[in-house]
């Protein structure tokens, strides 16, 4: 059996950057280290495609921007167990004029990537792989103001595998279409899309337009190849009390 190299082993900065991250999450979702346990980061490996990626087809190969997309230190962020869940927070009480419209918007979004990939929405957040809220938009936060949000966390799950969570925020003091439009491009990220296409009619169109762009063949022939790439994720991490050799 292979032994993955130690976190330790890694040059420093993928190793430390790694291992502050799984350190900074335990403590988030209560988990327990001992500090003498070594945790060995998995291999990146290729994980089967969900159904729905691996029967895409664009017969007018319209291309794709494969090259924009970032690779992470645990690889491509792939996800390997579907269908993925998505909770959406209600709107706050905060924000009366949205009460409507918020749900009404994350759920067209979900929707239209319901069409092209595994995804469902739970009402149970401690099983929820994105978080979806509306931001309030009169709480200025510093630097400039987007109009949505997304990043991820990484932990261990219940069976040892290295996992990532998402939490999604979208600014509000935008009309419907255009909420259900941050929605779709954040989702894109938070389903393996770690990049912006350069053209305005792909929903991952780097800038806010005056007309959004649906999911295009592009998005899918993008987000097909992401998913044919390694990564650590998904696969089980391994922790072993003793001090590894030099
Ligand atoms: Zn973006």
């Amino acid at each position: 059996m292979m032994r993955w190299p130690s976190l330790r082993n890694w040059p420093a900065v993928i190793g430390l950057g790694l291992l502050g991250l799984l350190a900074a999450t335990f403590v988030h979702l209560g988990f327990v280290q001992p500090s003498h346990a070594t945790l060995q980061a998995p291999a990146a490996q290729i994980h089967p495609l969900p159904a729905a990626l691996e029967q895409w087809r664009d017969p007018q190969q319209q291309g794709d921007y494969f090259d924009q997309i970032k690779v992470t230190r645990v690889g491509y962020l792939v996800w390997s167990h579907f269908p993925v869940k998505v909770y959406v927070q209600p709107a706050p009480e905060s924000l009366p004029l949205i009460q409507e419209k918020w749900p009404q918007a994350v759920d067209q979004a979900i929707q239209d990537w319901q069409a092209y990939f595994p995804l469902e929405i739970t009402p149970d957040i401690s099983q929820a792989d994105i978080v979806i809220s509306a931001v309030d938009p009169t709480q200025r936060s510093q630097g400039r103001i987007r109009s949505a949000e997304t990043r991820f966390k990484l932990y261990v799950d219940e069976q040892q595998r290295l996992s990532h969570r998402y939490t999604i925020q979208v600014r509000t003091n935008q009309t419907q279409t255009y909420i259900a439009a941050a929605v779709r491009h954040e989702l894109g990220h938070a389903l393996g899309i770690w990049g912006h296409s350069p053209l305005e009619t792909d929903a991952l169109y780097f800038a806010q337009v005056r007309t959004p762009a649906p999911i295009s063949a592009r998005d899918m022939n993008t987000l097909k190849r992401v998913y044919q790439q390694p990564t650590r994720l998904g696969w089980p991490v391994q922790s072993s009390d003793a001090p590894s050799a030099p």
